[in-house]
């Protein structure tokens, strides 16, 4: 059997999205840059390389294709990489596939938040790969080209290079992304990242300097960058350095990022937005005292909130769209909910759209247990103990005002009060549509999808006229 000397990454994919499955969350594009920080570092050290997603693809097909182009079989490894819990089915499946093709691969296995809580647990659900990576790839890459591979966890900095998007399969569908930093450390009770340090953000020069890299590794075309950090917390001094250091570029290149509400000042936001910031994700999660309080997301709700009503202003102010995430978190109430949907209310002008779910416990039994046992307090319990074993993914009945159910239908009506079809599209198209992806299809697939499962209203009504003609000003469980 001829085999290729290629170091294929493959990150895997979902056999239904997320959240609710329609065909819009079908068309959506995560490039998944961790994968994508592997396979630049090994194709600077002289490898041939390249990352393939998954995305919605049938798992046969995407092994047909590897090889059907000679990328396998390969002397290499095969690198696999599980962003999610809900990727889990899919890589079960190639790698069982992959494994009939070719009984000698070797199949290493990476994607922290899911291998890292419990390797065993892992291994008993993808008995045919063979490494288990349950920290980041790129202190051991090396040695995960060698017969014993060294899985020690070590810390990596956020690299200092620019993510060669040009390795990955069909690249000008995929908004590219920069790393701007790692970690956060913010002790939210919920968050995997709670105790993860924050790293010092990287110097505004090379964050320009990526900017312009990946521009042309786009030919110049139009792109909307990512600027990855789980938690981006320039101060104003970083801020005016990175106007500087973009000044020259043209065009302007306009960028998403991350943040929390109470990190960033509305100084900081007007040199962001003149650097290029045009798309803001704030985890605001609650605007209810309690439930930030449960969520141990501040130690001062009324700060928080303040915070949060003067970046959502300095926003508007400046031109930068803000969407807004929002949690039902365990122990949500009729009250709590109703003081997250004033506090909205008050500020739906400053909104550019929301992103509303129930929380649910991510991991196996051993890490879900702890998360579980906390929410219990409250009085949330798991609509099925067995599923952390089984999927990795744990649903939760938030309290006795919300099962999972009702809690689901409460996000949709939080999402369609503040977002209507066009916010819908901007935000999405923005990021994670395919670059080639026009109005016309998505009104298109908007037609076909089922409009009971769609997170957005229709354009007939601004969000004001939304705001006040609610039927009541009383969410109930079985109301909505
Ligand atoms: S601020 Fe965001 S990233 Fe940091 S711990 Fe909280 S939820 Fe996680």
């Amino acid at each position: 059997m001829h085999r290729s000397n290629a170091i294929a990454f493959v990150s895997s994919g979902m056999l239904s999205p997320k959240k609710r499955d329609h065909v819009l969350a079908r068309r959506q594009l995560y490039l998944n840059y961790g994968a994508l920080s592997l396979a630049t570092m090994l194709d600077a050290a002289g490898f041939t390389t390249m990352l393939l997603h998954g995305e919605h693809r049938d798992p046969s097909e995407v092994v047909d294709e590897l090889f059907g182009t000679g990328v396998l079989p390969s002397q290499q490894p095969l690198m696999i990489s599980i962003p999610s819990f809900y990727a889990l089915p899919w890589a079960q499946t190639f790698c069982r596939l992959v494994r009939q093709r070719d009984p000698e691969v070797r199949i290493i296995i990476g994607g922290r938040w899911v291998v890292g809580p419990d390797v065993d647990w892992l291994r008993s659900k993808i008995p045919h790969a063979d490494i288990f990576v349950p920290g980041l790839g790129e202190p051991i890459l090396n040695s995960l080209l060698t017969a014993k591979p060294d899985l020690r966890r070590l810390q990596s900095p956020t690299p200092d290079f620019t993510l060669n998007h040009r390795l990955v399969k069909n690249h000008l569908q995929y908004q590219p992304s920069i790393e701007a930093s790692r970690g956060c450390g913010m002790g939210c009770a919920f968050c995997e990242e709670r105790d993860i340090r924050l790293e010092k953000l990287r110097p505004p020069e090379l964050i320009a300097r990526s900017l312009s890299a990946v521009q042309a590794q786009y030919d110049g075309s139009e792109i909307h960058p990512y600027l990855q950090a789980s938690m981006f917390v320039p101060n104003v001094q970083w801020g005016s350095r990175l106007v500087e250091a973009v000044m020259d570029q043209a065009p302007r290149i306009p960028w998403r990022t991350e943040s929390r509400v109470d990190a960033l000042t509305p100084d900081t936001v007007a040199h962001l937005a003149q650097a290029g910031l045009e798309v803001l994700d704030l985890g605001l999660e609650t605007a209810s005292p309690t439930q930030i309080l449960h969520m141990r997301k501040s130690a001062d709700p009324d700060r928080y909130l303040s915070r949060a009503s003067e970046l959502l202003a300095a926003c508007r102010r400046h031109g930068v769209r803000a969407k807004v995430n929002v949690l039902l978190y365990a122990g949500e109430t009729t009250r709590t909910f109703e003081e997250t949907r004033a506090w909205l209310d008050d500020h739906a002008g400053m909104i550019a759209g929301v992103s509303v779910g129930p929380v649910m416990a991510y991991g196996p039994p051993k890490i879900a247990s702890i998360l579980l046992d906390d929410w219990a307090a409250s009085g949330a319990a798991p609509v099925d103990m067995n599923s952390a074993f089984e999927t990795g993914i744990t649903s939760v009945h938030l309290s006795r005002d919300f099962d999972a159910a009702a809690a689901e239908a409460a996000s949709l009506y939080l999402s369609r009060r503040y977002m209507d079809v066009n916010a819908y599209f901007q935000l999405k198209s923005f990021s994670y549509y395919p670059r080639n992806y026009t109005r016309a299809d998505f009104d298109q697939d908007v037609k076909q999808s089922n409009p009971n499962s769609l997170p957005f209203r229709e354009a007939d009504r601004s969000v004001q006229s939304c705001v006040s003609s609610a039927p009541d000003s009383t969410v109930t469980a079985g109301s909505i």
